[in-house]
């Protein structure tokens, strides 16, 4: 499929669920003519050669990213201060450098400083995924219908956003340019503030008497269940999510927990006024978002936008 091809060489550092799930479209599609993986563990490494979702491995960054016209970087983002200052020194010029952060002011902050001036760097999130973690998890089909943000610094290369744009495209991807600082207010509230009330419900439930809890095992009803699902996303993923996503998490979270004492206050009050006034709202913006064909999960597991 050489007429398909957008890159010659590309290197995938971490080859989990995203990593994984990029290499798998670039494979079915032809995009390139070789895939390096890297990873941490042997382990990974050799499940992505086993799958034939890269065509050799190293666990040398560098090594990984030598002659290569396309590097993405799919690692928990606390490791991309170091990976980028490691493969700084074998970067060909013109070379572009990606990523899938989820979070990207404080991704950019980290990577910026390493490169050099002759290679490209664009910044991008998929809004898809799922709880899975690992080259197992993956799947062609995952950034379908889902958008996948560039979230360029002011000066990036336009052929080197387009080319980035265009591999995403290919993944079934619809794409938007935004600003690296909206981008991180945005998704705190539609993504990472609700995956700290799932994770601090299904904790508080833990945290119940042990009869109640089995029963709350038990009873699970559609609710929690859904809790315990987007709870049980990577532990190290999402620590570093909020730990780089300080400032825009902690302003939502004011904002919500202004929004809670206003419901504790009507539900106090028998103010049931108040509390139809506002789930008529929700059930609206719920409505916004089915019309938007933002609420298809991706086969073949449920989503989990992150
Ligand atoms: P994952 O399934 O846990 O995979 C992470 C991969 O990174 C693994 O292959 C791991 O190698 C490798 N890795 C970790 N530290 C490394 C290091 N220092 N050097 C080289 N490789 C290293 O994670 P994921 O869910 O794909 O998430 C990856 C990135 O995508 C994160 O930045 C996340 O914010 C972003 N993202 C995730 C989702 C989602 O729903 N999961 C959605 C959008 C964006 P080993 O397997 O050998 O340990």
């Amino acid at each position: 499929m050489v007429t398909s091809r957008l890159f010659e060489r590309v290197a995938i550092i971490g080859m989990g669920l995203i990593g994984s799930s990029l290499a798998r479209v670039i494979k079915r599609d032809g995009l390139a003519r070789h895939i390096v993986g890297s990873a941490r563990t042997e382990q990974t490494m050799k499940t992505a050669l086993q799958l034939g979702i890269a065509d050799s491995v190293t666990p040398d960054v560098a090594e990984a990213v030598r002659d290569t016209d396309l590097v993405v970087i799919c690692t928990p983002v606390s490791t991309y201060s170091e990976i980028a200052r490691r493969i700084a020194p074998s970067l060909a010029p013109g070379a572009i450098v990606s990523d899938v952060g989820s979070v990207k002011s404080s991704v950019i902050a980290a990577v910026m400083p390493h490169l050099p001036d002759n290679v490209h760097f664009v910044p991008g999130h998929p809004i898809a995924g799922t709880e899975d973690s690992g080259p197992e998890s993956g799947f062609d089909t995952l950034f379908e219908d889902h958008w996948f943000l560039i979230t360029p610094p002011p000066g990036t290369n336009l052929s080197a956003i387009e080319r980035v744009a265009e591999l995403w495209r290919r993944a079934g991807s619809k794409i938007e340019i935004m600003d690296p600082v909206h981008h991180d207010h945005v998704l705190a509230i539609t993504s990472h503030v609700p995956h700290l009330i799932a994770y601090t419900i299904v904790g508080t439930a833990t945290d119940l008497e042990d009869q109640l809890k089995s029963e709350v095992i038990k009873f699970s009803a559609a609710g929690f269940r859904d809790f315990t699902r987007i709870a049980a996303s990577d532990p190290v993923m999402w620590r570093d999510v909020f730990l780089n996503n300080r400032e825009a998490v902690l302003e939502m979270l004011g904002r919500l927990s202004e929004d809670l004492s206003g419901l504790q206050r009507a539900i106090r009050d028998g103010d049931g006024e108040t509390l139809e006034r506002l789930f008529s709202r929700t059930r609206e913006i719920r409505r916004g978002v089915v019309d938007a064909g933002q609420h298809i999960p991706p086969a073949p597991k449920s989503e989990d936008d992150v």
